[in-house]
């Protein structure tokens, strides 16, 4: 394969393409990726679903508004054997196994040249302004290509995106808050949920809770699984949620709120547990804009609040891979794949995320 590469006499593969402004993409065969000087290609070995690809697929508002290269390859989330290097290429070699940060930025704007590379202001995303990973190859600028430990399961290294987006939100900002023997609550128990309960456990919080949407045992389940200590049906729950979680924490509510579903109910939920002076990470896209009390939520109580958006590049990374050099950590973060398909069944896939009945679908490139 790395000869018939080199030689792109028009070499075909295949891939997820939304080929038209719709809802679904297709199975189709295209050129494998153009090799740039600075780009290497990469030989797609596993790739994860994430909700961008369910939103892309679905063709919601956000999608239709957001999207300007159809056709294009959907995907972003991946482990990969590098099999192409351009010339400029220096960090990486052929047989190189790696994941991909999927902002890929400039370098030269003002967030970047100011330690904000990864709200770059002419950031691309990998999957959805360019081609993404659901396909045979595909090309990745060097600096995106996370060089992976081989003996890293590609399953699980295709998790580091969003592991990535975990870890983000649990430490915002280099030390700015004690995670280690504090109160924390993780509101949505989707994949990113998920893996923040894992963190949140490996980096010593005291007591750590979990609301999920209700109805999803699979993902209650697993949030047991990651460790958290009180799994809460925020359906079952309604008014008393918080009241059962100030009643756990001596009345004084958690240190810090973790709101990872968009749910309007989850976000005011997660002011109203906090203790005063508390922090609130916010990474759940809301549907709609929100009307909350700001002056009770934020204000009176003097709360730090992030927004988060994408991970550190590359710090976060780090923090990724030393969380994923503990056995135990690794283990739970695996334990998240509730269902591997072939990529030829991608359609079932986002079924199945859509069903919430799901932890992560693997896609592994089996195409016939
Ligand atoms: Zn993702
Ligand atoms: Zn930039």
């Amino acid at each position: 394969m790395f000869y018939i590469l080199r030689l792109r006499k028009s070499v075909d593969m295949f891939a997820v393409v939304k080929k038209r402004r719709d809802v679904g993409a297709e199975i189709a065969t295209v050129d494998v990726p153009e090799l740039k000087r600075d780009e290497v290609i990469v030989k797609v070995k596993a790739a994860s679903i994430c909700g961008t690809d369910v939103e892309i697929w679905n063709w919601n508002e956000w999608a239709q508004s957001r999207l300007k290269k159809i056709p294009l390859i959907i995907g972003h989330e991946l482990a990969g054997k590098v099999v192409e290097v351009g010339k400029d290429v220096t960090a990486l070699q052929e047989g190189d196994v790696v994941s991909a940060e999927t902002h890929i930025v400039d370098g030269t704007c003002y967030q970047c040249r100011t330690d904000r590379m990864h709200v770059c202001q002419n950031m691309e995303i990998l999957g959805v302004d360019r081609d993404g990973v659901f396909a045979e190859y595909v090309a990745l600028p060097q600096r995106n290509a996370w060089k992976n430990d081989p003996k890293l399961d590609p399953a699980v290294a295709s998790l580091q995106e969003p592991l990535g987006n975990a870890v983000q939100s649990v430490f915002p900002k280099d030390h700015i808050e004690d995670i280690a023997g504090k109160n924390v609550a993780v509101l949505g128990c989707g994949p990113i949920g998920l893996m923040t309960i894992a963190v949140l456990n490996t980096a010593g919080a005291a007591k750590v809770f979990a609301t999920a949407g209700g109805r999803n045992k699979v993902r209650m389940e697993l949030a047991e699984r990651m460790g958290a200590d009180m799994v809460l049906n925020a359906r079952e729950e309604g008014e008393d949620l918080v009241k059962t979680i100030r009643d756990a924490t001596d009345g004084n509510g958690v240190d810090v709120a973790l709101e990872m579903s968009g749910a309007a109910s989850a976000v005011r939920q997660a002011f109203e547990m906090l203790t005063p002076g508390g922090r609130v990470s916010l990474l759940g896209i809301s549907e709609r804009p929100l009307e909350f009390d700001l002056n009770a939520a934020v204000i009176f109580r003097a709360a730090t609040v992030y927004g988060i958006h994408g991970r550190r590049m590359f710090e976060t990374w780090y923090q990724v891979k030393g969380l994923l050099s503990k056995h135990d950590f690794r283990s739970k973060i695996a334990s998240i794949i509730t269902h591997r398909l072939p990529m030829k069944d991608v359609a079932e896939g986002m079924e199945l995320i859509k069903s919430k009945q799901a932890g992560k679908v693997l896609l592994e490139p089996k195409w016939e």
